[in-house]
């Protein structure tokens, strides 16, 4: 039974585990799922931010174009009017107007056809010949008037990284006549990147179509005229895309940084513009996710731990629901045990029951010692009721059943009653061997006694011994427990015999008169009635002897009723003596007493009267005390009531009395009813005769 209860149990713990994990594994992908959303989510509202920004300034640089190219085209215009010596100071000074107008305007000159400076904003300038620059050369190569051509960033005089916007000067011919142009402030862009940054880990630049750096903002050393038109650069990747915007990931040409990036070329519709300029803003990917990934990390930790405490919480439910069974199972063991000795204690002495009530207890608490020992009420002794059956094989020869000794003599079994508490000693094991063990008999090495307790006293210890392994307080229980039941039986048997005795005395009392010691009246009634039954049944003898004692008041009023009863009690005792086994002597009533002898006809009966009469007159009853009787004979008359027997010996008594007391009298049968009497003459006949 124990194994199926453990099959189901261990299938109940697999049928947990198994939801345990089905219910773990959808947490982990709800978490999972989550998690790669939260993340999706933050990537592509990061690809929104990057794209806003980098249009924003895309707008902003447009603008900073157009109004460039309107500003030149108005220099175009006015040209005629400009040129010459004497509208030098004119133009200087409407250039100078001009330029601080435009925001991002740094330096705005032109030039006549061979590249020399004809007038600027910038006086000092005048005069000198940047033929050699690629914002001249270039437009003089390809001259096209509705063209504003922007050139690769370059170094300029004052050493900072400049680029020019630049227009053709067309002479009446329409021959090249020199260029209008236009240096570029850095300080105005690097506001414009500088606003847009909203993230530490953020770069915005500006870079030349042909793929020259022109700003990175925050400023990074090495970065400005660097050229990114490299294979495999995000520039080179957005130039092949076609795509006038575009979001990237990967490495950084110019840093050699994975980043998130966005790309724009800023080639505004209504300008025919030579060279485009290319925006590219890009972050850390690592960092947008970083919120994500701390995220991440909380709620795996937090899943981790999840898992961890149900796990641990499951295998402790587990556990306790493995201890209650345990525990269920060796109860169920103890109730079962305690039925089997009530069902022995049926069928044996006591101290079988003990020895057998001990060995079980040792089989349950794997010990191959025990001893039951009785306490005495006043708790300084021990009485060894009992020992296990393998105590003499595998421990010692035991003393003896009944063997007192002392409480200050008994060692464990005296911590044991002192505390009234089970006492557990483990710690033997490395103790030298007690002196005087027999040979071949094993030291105690483990050792556990518990306590009976009764009205607040110790009635009784139980102790075992040498468990292979340490006792436990679950073992004191059980043993407790046993030791417990064991008592209960034997102090119930106790208790059933003294019942068993208290009865015998009432039956007694019941029979027996208490003064005298001889049957009672109601004893006798009973017996005569039994008697008359057989003596009707066997047609065999009966006579009756009523005896009164003479003059008996007498006595109580001279001597007192102490000395009357110890009167009555003499004469009983002296009549038990005389009489035969199977007369039957019983007190009547008051001072009468009554012998009924079967097989005896009234003669004989007299006979036994007349002996009792003398030995009563004859004895002193003290001080020289003489009491005598007065008896009348009987005999039984077949089918007669016993009323009617008794009376006949009734008037036989008073005749007795009437004659002057102490003598016997004798009551024939009534003659009528001779046929049925029961006299000797039909006694001696067969049974035929009489019937006939
Ligand atoms: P007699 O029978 O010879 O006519 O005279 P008696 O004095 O014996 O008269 P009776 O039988 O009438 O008296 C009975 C007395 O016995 C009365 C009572 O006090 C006494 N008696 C009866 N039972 C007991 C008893 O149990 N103990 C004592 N001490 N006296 C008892
Ligand atoms: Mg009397
Ligand atoms: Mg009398």
């Amino acid at each position: 039974m124990s194994t199926k209860l453990e099959r189901s149990s261990q299938y109940r713990i697999r049928q947990h585990w198994l939801a345990f994990f089905v219910a773990l594994a959808l947490l982990g992908s709800i978490v999972t799922y989550n998690l790669v959303t939260i993340r999706q989510r933050a990537i592509s509202q990061e690809h929104q931010r990057l794209m806003t920004q980098v249009r924003v300034i895309g707008q902003n640089i447009e603008r900073q174009l157009e109004s460039t190219n309107l500003a030149l085209k108005g220099v175009v215009a006015d040209l005629p009017g400009l040129q010459g010596a004497p509208n030098l100071v004119q133009a200087n000074k409407r250039l100078s107007v001009l330029a601080d107008a435009m925001p991002g305007v740094r330096t705005l000159f032109f030039t006549d056809a061979t590249g020399t400076i004809l007038a600027s904003n910038r006086p000092e300038l005048i005069g000198r010949n940047i033929a050699t620059r690629q914002y001249f050369s270039e437009p003089k190569q390809h001259p096209t008037p509705d063209t504003l051509y922007i050139s690769p960033p370059f170094r300029s005089v004052l050493n900072a990284y400049v680029f020019n916007i630049t227009k053709i000067l067309s002479g009446p011919d329409g021959r090249f006549n020199g260029i209008v142009t236009v240096g570029v402030d850095p300080d105005y862009f690097a506001v414009i990147l500088q606003s847009t940054l909203y993230a530490p880990d953020m770069w915005n630049t500006i870079n030349h179509g042909d793929g020259i750096r022109f700003m990175t903002m925050p400023y990074r050393e090495g970065q400005t005229g660097k050229n990114l038109a490299v294979p495999g650069s995000l520039f080179t990747r957005h130039k092949e895309s076609g795509k006038p915007e575009n979001i990237f990931t990967g490495t950084a040409y110019a840093t050699g940084k994975y980043r998130l990036a966005a790309l724009l070329t800023v080639q505004p519709k209504e300008l025919q513009v030579d060279k485009p300029l290319v925006l590219i803003i890009s972050r850390d990917p690592d960092a947008i996710l970083s919120d994500w990934q701390n995220e991440a990390i909380f709620q795996g930790l937090l899943f981790l731990v999840a898992c961890i405490a149900s796990a641990a919480g499951l295998a402790l439910l587990h556990r306790r629901q493995d201890l209650f069974e345990q525990k269920a199972q060796r109860a169920e063991a103890m109730v079962q045990i305690r039925y089997e000795l009530l069902e022995y204690a049926t069928m044996h002495t006591a101290d079988e029951l003990l020895q057998y009530a001990l060995d079980e207890v040792c089989r349950i608490s794997a010990s191959p010692v025990g001893f039951y020992h009785f306490v005495d009420p006043d708790q300084q002794t021990l009485t060894l009721q009992a020992w296990s059956t393998r105590t003499l094989q595998e421990f010692c020869k035991a003393e003896g059943h009944g063997m007192h000794y002392g409480v200050d003599q008994a060692g464990v079994w005296a911590e044991c009653i002192q505390t009234r508490a089970p006492a557990i000693h483990n710690d033997y094991a490395g103790l030298p061997n007690k002196k005087g063990l027999p040979p071949g008999h094993a030291p105690v090495i483990r050792e556990l006694v518990v306590p009976v307790i009764r009205d607040e006293r110790i009635v009784a210890v139980l102790g075992v011994g040498n468990k292979q392994i340490n006792y436990t307080t679950r073992d004191a229980e059980e043993v407790a427990y046993l030791a417990d039941v064991t008592w209960e039986i034997i102090d119930g048997r106790r208790a059933q015999q003294e019942l068993k005795r208290a009865n015998e005395l009432l039956a007694t009392e019941a029979r027996i008169d208490y003064l005298t010691g001889i049957y009672n009246r109601r004893m006798f009634d009973g017996l005569m009635t039994a008697e008359i039954a057989r003596s009707y049944r066997y047609n065999s003898l009966l006579s009756l002897i009523m005896m009164d004692i003479d003059h008996f008041k007498q006595v109580n009023d001279n001597l007192g009723h102490a000395a009357g009863d110890h009167v009555l009690q003499k004469i009983a005792e002296l009549i038990s003596g005389r009489i035969r086994g199977h007369d039957i002597f019983s007190r009547w009533g008051g001072e009468e007493f009554v012998i009924m002898a079967p097989k005896n006809d009234r003669f004989k009966a007299a006979e036994l009267a007349e002996i009792l009469r003398e030995v009563i007159e004859q004895f002193d009853f003290g001080n020289g005390l003489r009491i005598t009787l007065s008896f009348g004979v009987t005999q039984y008359c077949y089918g007669e009531q016993s009323e009617e027997f008794v009376a006949r010996a009734d008037a036989a008594l008073y005749q007795a009395k009437h004659k002057g007391r102490n003598r016997v009298e004798i009551a024939a049968p009534p003659v009528v009813l001779s046929q049925n009497c029961v006299t000797e003459e039909f006694v001696r006949l067969p049974q035929l005769e009489v019937s006939s």
